[in-house]
């Protein structure tokens, strides 16, 4: 059994570190924030993830699992180390990658014998070579070890079984050595014949933009199409339904909606288009992405001001889903706060409602009325925003809806909401694409 070390215990770190314990070996997550490990440490899960609770409570009880603020000795114990802290975009849209350097540097002050060391956070292509550099520059006893860009794909919501049942393993790694620690660390998978994707560190590294950015590029160019049926009269849901069934294409990520948000297609594209600067190259098609994305959000709230007739000052409107996408707690580059923002600047006083993301959304935008329900979110409201496709939402019973609104003015951005229903309950409405 290997004993590993995840550095940064966060959305992915958590997950890493919870199912690599599943797959068998001894794992401790540390972080350097000490209120999220106290708080592992006595059975909380600081984020919403479903699934996550168990898995973790169930390797914490078998002992595979734990949770310490003490990085150095962790590293120092551990044969694999999983590098999982963030790298948000800096102010020109550049991935921020020294919370990394600065693992790496501790890594190689740490080296006592043989590791290997993986990064799961998103770095730009080259970012390898830079933390073996940092390593090496603090390696004073010259101790060996191997690197291994090991990439992460999994969907929030959907973390966990994404994790225990992903579609490949990239391994950007060169040594057969490391190749096997890590065979051996995902060997569960391997034995149910997940392809092992073994590459160099750079093809790796560049895997992982590559399919960040064409799934930012499928949902842009869904809504642009989504945009074009709303003014020639098409229906998108039909039209992505069809587009779906290609086997060329697939249904995913066909969903049209207020524009990605999220903490990576927004940092990520921006930052391949970085990348690719660096090589005089243009990447136009990720840069239309981006400015579509912009765009969307700004249609959204146009809509929401057309539904009101250009009247927006000291009117009520209850935003429902505050997170960027269901089934997670994650507000990051979410649309709602642009929506929110743009709203509370034009005199508008905002009641807000997540099932799970309130807390999070408060820390963000703190002056706005959060509720615990979506009744009594829409109470008196002159208009209903649905922002997020949660369940919840999907399933709101239009009749009650409609007699605790003040006027039943309705704005669904995720097109979750039956057409029929509220043209019968003479709801005034708009959605994305379906006119
Ligand atoms: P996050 O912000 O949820 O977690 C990062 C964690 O690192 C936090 O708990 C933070 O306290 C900790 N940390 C920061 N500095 C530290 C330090 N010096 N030492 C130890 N811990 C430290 O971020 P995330 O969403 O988990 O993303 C992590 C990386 O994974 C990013 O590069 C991201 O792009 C990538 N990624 C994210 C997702 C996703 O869906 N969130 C999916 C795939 C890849």
């Amino acid at each position: 059994m290997k004993k590993i070390v995840v550095v940064g215990t966060g959305y992915v770190g958590l997950v890493t570190g919870a199912g690599i314990s599943d797959f068998g070996s001894k794992v401790c997550c540390v972080d350097i924030d000490k209120e999220k490990i106290e708080s592992l440490n006595k059975g909380v899960i600081p984020i919403y993830e479903p699934g996550l609770k168990d898995l973790v409570h169930r390797n914490v009880k078998s002992k595979r699992l734990s949770f310490s603020n003490d990085i150095e000795e962790n590293i120092r114990s551990a044969e694999v180390i999983f590098i999982a802290v963030g790298t948000p975009e800096d102010e020109t849209g550049k991935a921020d990658v020294s919370t990394v350097i600065k693992i790496a540097e501790i890594i190689g002050k740490n080296l006592n014998k043989y590791k290997v060391v993986c990064t799961k956070s998103t770095v730009p292509v080259g970012t390898g070579r830079q933390i073996i550099n940092a390593i090496n520059s603090h390696n004073q006893n010259n101790i060996e070890f191997d690197y291994c860009s090991n990439p992460e794909f999994l969907r929030e919501g959907k973390a966990v079984s994404d994790f225990l049942r992903p579609d490949r393993v990239v391994l950007g790694i060169s040594s057969k050595k490391a190749y096997g620690y890590l065979k051996d660390v995902y060997r569960p998978l391997y034995i149910n014949k997940t392809p092992l994707i073994n590459t160099t560190i750079e093809t790796a590294e560049m895997i992982k933009y590559a399919a960040n950015a064409f799934l930012a590029l499928k949902i842009s160019y869904i809504n642009e199409v989504a945009n074009l049926c709303d003014e020639i009269g098409a229906d998108i849901n039909v039209v992505s339904e069809a587009l779906g069934s290609d086997g060329r294409i697939s249904p995913k990520f066909l969903h049209p909606g207020p524009g990605f948000g999220g903490s990576c297609f927004p940092k990520d594209t921006k930052a391949l288009i970085h990348i690719a600067k660096k090589y005089n190259l243009e990447m136009n098609t990720i840069d239309a992405a981006i400015k579509t994305n912009h765009y969307q959000r700004q249609r959204m709230f146009d809509k929401i001001e057309n539904l009101l007739e250009g009247n927006l000052k000291n009117r009520k409107i209850a935003v429902l889903g505050l997170a960027f996408k269901q089934e997670t707690d994650d507000v990051r580059e979410s649309a709602s706060i642009d929506i929110i923002l743009e709203l509370m600047s034009r005199g508008v006083s905002i009641k807000a409602y997540d099932p799970v993301a309130n807390d999070s959304m408060k820390k963000l935008i703190p002056d706005i009325e959060y509720k615990l329900n979506w009744q009594s979110a829409v109470e008196e409201c002159d208009a209903v925003v649905i922002m997020t496709e949660w369940n919840e939402f999907r399933a709101m019973n239009l009749v009650e809806l409609k007699e605790l609104m003040f006027t039943p003015i309705i704005l669904d951005t995720r097109n979750i909401l039956n057409i029929s229903e509220l043209k019968r309950l003479e709801f005034k409405f708009d959605n994305v694409g379906r006119k």
